[in-house]
């Protein structure tokens, strides 16, 4: 084999630019991105000239240098983010974005952040104003809170509350509420950031009302609860309840704090889940600073929402940190069309892709998942395909023991194993995210919306690949 020769009939950079596709990405794209793409093609294709032992398959790679120079320069333009069917079942996904945001509020967003908003000019005044502002009294008056505000995410809020309330003094917490939220994310971690001391009591399952009152000295500056959303510890148990730890603080004239982590608005019972305590309630029950996440159970974007006393809430909107945790004007714009939708709890249940995905009855899941198996079946895949029961999870460290009675899409493949049809799933243009349960593929349909399934039904020619596959295996 001639290497020479074969490194002397790769075309030079002015005859590529002539061909007629690249041509057109140069058009359609840059030239800049064009030429840094046959630079790399060029690259690979040298080094794989070098390590060439067979001469047709060299020179083939050297046909294709074009179309792979095409290839690189859509993949430079293609985003790396992409929307994906969520057929795990589990609502709120944090690896797959946490909650959806409506696209009814998607589309009333867009006005107000592709060009300029009020988001902090009072129009009624003629000057500066607040960006809480668009949904403060809101809060408060869906909550009961005296005022409220937000930050980027809960951790944030965590992280703020303590600097503001607790820097250079105690806070007093349960051992049993020292969570790690994910991502190896710990709030004890989380609240020495804030320059408070923690002040650990009682014992992993059992912290009593002394422990709190013995642990007070004068360097306390706030008791804090922390929702124990992602785990719950079950038999030999005690917590104190916050409406008793409010007259101790009360007698300290210290603030009590709760960390709700998910923080709902409405009674899941109804629901049939188990009821999770309000922020309602914890407001009645006279907690002074309560935060949730925007994106758990409330099921709006991203953030973190601080509610309470007046006082505190106005030392907190002056702290410095705040410039560093603030809220970008999409957060704002949504997080107010979320709460909006809660003015009504018919409604907020109907227009919240969360709460709806949570309330659906199992008949409707049932029959979105007739429709999926019909598409499937039409296109005489080699798999076995049914629909099965199964059980939706909440997710997102949100009531963690909560099934919810569900319907799904099973995939047997008859050609390929679970575990090849689970990646080629997951490699589609728009991928599809299954769950595997004992050698089969689950689609739950709870958590795939109509517009998924359309997704998917235009996508069954991509997956008709299981038949290639068996073709050339047989
Ligand atoms: C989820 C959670 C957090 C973190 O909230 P993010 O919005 O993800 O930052 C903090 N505390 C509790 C109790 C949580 O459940």
């Amino acid at each position: 084999m001639n290497k020479n020769l074969l490194y002397r009939s790769i075309p030079k950079v002015d005859v590529l630019l002539e061909d007629e596709n690249i041509q057109k990405m140069i058009e359609r794209y840059s030239r800049e991105t064009v030429m840094e793409a046959i630079h790399i093609e060029m690259d690979k294709l040298r080094g794989f000239i070098a390590r060439a032992e067979d001469e047709d398959k060299a020179k083939a790679q050297i046909e294709m240098l074009p179309s792979h120079i095409e290839l690189t320069v859509s993949a430079m333009h293609t985003p790396n983010m992409r929307m994906v069917v969520n057929g795990t079942g589990t609502i709120l996904h944090t690896n797959l974005g946490r909650a959806p945001i409506s696209a009814e509020h998607m589309k009333r967003v867009l006005p107000l952040v592709s060009g300029y908003s009020n988001l902090e000019y009072n129009l009624e005044a003629g000057k500066r104003g607040e960006r809480y502002s668009h949904f403060e009294k809101l809060l408060c008056k869906l909550t009961g809170a005296e005022a409220a505000m937000a930050v980027n995410n809960n951790a944030s809020s965590v992280l703020l509350i303590l600097s503001s309330l607790a820097k250079g003094g105690e806070v007093i917490v349960s051992r049993g509420e020292l969570i790690e939220i994910g991502g190896k994310f710990r709030i004890p971690d989380v609240m020495e950031q804030s320059g408070a001391a923690l002040v650990e009591v009682g014992t992993t399952n059992k912290t009593h009302y002394d422990d709190y009152e013995n642990a007070i000295t004068e360097e306390t500056k706030a008791l804090l609860k922390v929702h124990t959303s992602n785990y719950r510890i079950v038999g030999f148990t005690d917590s104190v309840g916050i409406d008793a730890l409010i007259p101790l603080a009360r007698e300290h004239d210290i603030p009590v704090v709760e960390d709700l982590g998910s923080g709902v608005l409405i009674d899941l019972a109804k629901y049939g889940l188990t009821h999770e305590p309000t922020v309602q309630e914890s407001i009645v029950k006279g907690a002074d600073v309560v935060c949730f996440s925007g994106d758990k159970l409330l099921g709006g974007p991203q953030a973190g929402i601080i509610i309470g006393k007046k006082k505190y809430i106005d030392m907190m909107k002056k702290n410095q940190l705040t410039r560093a945790l603030r809220i970008d004007k999409f957060t704002a714009a949504a997080l107010e069309l979320v709460l909006q939708e809660y003015l009504s709890e018919e409604k907020a249940v109907k227009n919240i892709p969360v709460l709806r995905m949570l309330s659906e009855p199992r008949e409707e899941v049932h029959k979105r998942a007739k429709t999926l198996l019909r598409i499937l079946r039409n296109r005489k895949l080699p798999a076995k395909m049914e629909i099965k029961p199964c059980e939706s999870q909440i997710g997102g460290g949100s009531l963690p023991l909560e099934r919810i009675p569900s319907m799904a899409v099973t995939i047997r493949p008859e050609k390929i194993s679970v575990n090849e049809l689970e990646e080629r799933m997951r490699l589609l243009p728009v991928p599809i995210i299954p769950r595997t349960v004992n050698d089969e593929i689950l689609l739950d349909v709870r958590t795939i919306s109509e517009r998924d399934v359309k997704v998917i039904a235009d996508q069954l020619d991509e997956l008709d690949v299981l038949n290639e596959i068996s073709l050339i295996e047989q």
